[in-house]
């Protein structure tokens, strides 16, 4: 038997771990002091009613024979696959086939499920940096290279393509934790890299509906040329408050073909052999969230993350900090004050005034010296931890 060594590579203690032994340890040696969570990127805010009822109603089907259900087809039902594409139609004007949609438990599996389509040693990967921890681990483990494309002060957080050959790349818009999001011709310029390279874009649209930007496309397939090199991720965690709910989708447009296979089938064949299926609740939860009644709620919460995400942007203006996002995502992604290193920040918060962030370096070596804020809390939280940072910073 041989082990797969490349786990070795991952990163020691994953960035949300670490935060959590550090606070953990905190709080066992000052019990009386309250600290306050500005660091994982959860929702808070509750849960729609229109979803509660609609999984209420699905919960209440399953207790009677007539309308009693087993196994669901393992791609997504049919009508919440259609929920997704009127979604694309109405808000984007993009046109899928129900068929190139599957729905799935949330996106960050699907995220490195995907990588099953591509072979494990001999591809390189583009990953921003900083980003999302999971594509950096997801390619390590399956033994790819990396080429880090920086983002920086320099080219506004919103990297070009690398000069060099790559096969598959991993782009998230608006990202996350920077916060920036590509406009139309700076994603154009991906797309084209992508279709000269004969690589494939996995475009991560996780906080798509936090952009009021018009100039920044929702999805990649707002993108001319896109189906022929893109597949698209959404998720329902942080738009509809589904993180613990679990629901997303992929879209792989079913044109899409490399080396003689078709990319739509091999994700439906992995997904039928891999994947049972998502729950029939989450996926009634699904549907309710994307009817108008579902998305105005929707977005009623995320003006609530965008006026916390102000709040928090004024109180840096005012101290004269450099900062970036917050304004097409729920994250504020700030530079250390004095030259600070990120965890040295982090512990500097967490002694002194008991506010929790996230180590911008913990999203790759670019993030050293920045640090992330979330907006995912309440408004009255959010105000007490920029009380308590007025008076160190
Ligand atoms: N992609 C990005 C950029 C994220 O920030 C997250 C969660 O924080 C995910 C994907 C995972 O989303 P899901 O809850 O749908 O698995």
């Amino acid at each position: 038997m041989k082990i797969n060594q490349n786990y070795n590579k991952l990163p020691h203690n994953y960035l949300f771990t670490e935060i959590a032994l550090r606070t953990e340890k905190y709080i066992k040696t000052h019990p009386t002091q309250k600290v306050i969570k500005l660091g994982i990127g959860d929702v808070t805010q509750p849960l729609s009613p229109v979803i509660a009822n609609a999984m209420k109603q699905a919960v209440e089907e399953l207790t009677k024979k007539e309308t009693f259900r087993g196994y669901g087809p393992e791609l997504g039902h049919v009508w919440a696959r259609q929920s997704v594409a009127d979604y694309y139609k109405n808000e984007m004007n993009v046109v899928l086939d129900i068929d190139e949609i599957t729905i799935g438990d949330g996106i960050g599996e699907d995220l490195a499920n995907i990588t099953d389509l591509f072979n494990h040693g001999g591809n390189t990967v583009v990953i921003q940096d900083p980003v999302y921890p999971l594509y950096q681990s997801t390619t390590l483990m399956d033994s790819n290279d990396i080429i880090y494309v920086p983002c920086n002060e320099a080219n506004g957080f919103l990297p070009t393509p690398p000069d060099s050959h790559s096969d598959i790349i991993y782009l998230c818009s608006p990202n996350n934790p920077t916060g920036a999001a590509f406009n139309f011709s700076q994603l154009k310029a991906w797309v084209d890299y992508a279709l000269e390279n004969n690589a494939i874009i996995l475009f991560d649209a996780a906080y798509e509906r936090f952009t009021s930007n018009n100039d920044c496309p929702r999805s990649i397939f707002q993108i001319e040329g896109a189906r022929n090199c893109a597949i698209e991720f959404g998720s329902l965690s942080k738009t509809a408050g589904f993180s613990c709910i679990r629901s997303g989708y992929t879209i792989v447009p079913n044109d899409l073909n490399r080396d003689g296979m078709n990319l739509l089938r091999m994700w439906q064949q992995r997904q039928t052999t891999k994947y049972n299926g998502a729950n029939y609740i989450t996926q009634r939860g699904l549907e309710a969230a994307l009817t108008p009644q579902g998305l105005k709620d929707a977005d009623r919460n995320i003006a609530y993350y965008h006026h916390n995400a102000g709040l928090i942007t004024s109180m840096l203006k005012e101290k004269g900090l450099f900062f970036t996002g917050g304004e097409s995502s729920p994250y504020v992604w700030l530079k250390c004050p004095n030259g600070m290193k990120s965890w040295d920040f982090f512990q500097y918060l967490l002694d002194t005034v008991q506010v929790i962030g996230t180590p911008g370096v913990g999203f790759g070596p670019s993030g050293e010296g920045y640090f992330r804020l979330s907006a995912f809390n309440s408004t009255e939280q959010t105000i007490e931890a920029l009380e308590r940072l007025d008076t160190i910073l």
